[in-house]
């Protein structure tokens, strides 16, 4: 458990290589990528929550469980929906 830094004030790469590699700098690494442990199944993309990773897959496998119910409209995602539903409310002034 010998942690010392090299005090050369020359050697300044070797000493930010040491902060670098300090345990404490690793430790965060580890936890940021601890952070993500849900991989896209089609791309392998990594999410922090599975919620995300399940939002993520419907651009692979094209599901639209959203549907607007004025038209035709289906989507992926509800935010989107919702500005699409808004069109319909808005006056029809801009095309
Ligand atoms: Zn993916
Ligand atoms: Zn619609």
């Amino acid at each position: 458990m010998a942690v010392y830094l090299r005090k050369s004030s020359r050697d300044v790469t070797s000493e930010i290589t040491d902060i670098l590699s300090s345990e404490s700098i690793q430790n965060v690494l580890n936890l940021s990528q601890a952070t993500k442990k849900h991989p896209c199944e089609y791309c392998g993309k990594l999410f922090k929550t599975n919620w995300e990773r399940k939002r993520h897959t419907i651009i692979h496998t094209g599901e639209r469980p959203f549907k607007c119910e004025i038209c035709d409209f289906r989507c992926s995602l509800r935010h989107h929906l919702k500005s699409h539903l808004a069109r319909h409310f808005l006056p029809t002034t801009q095309q």
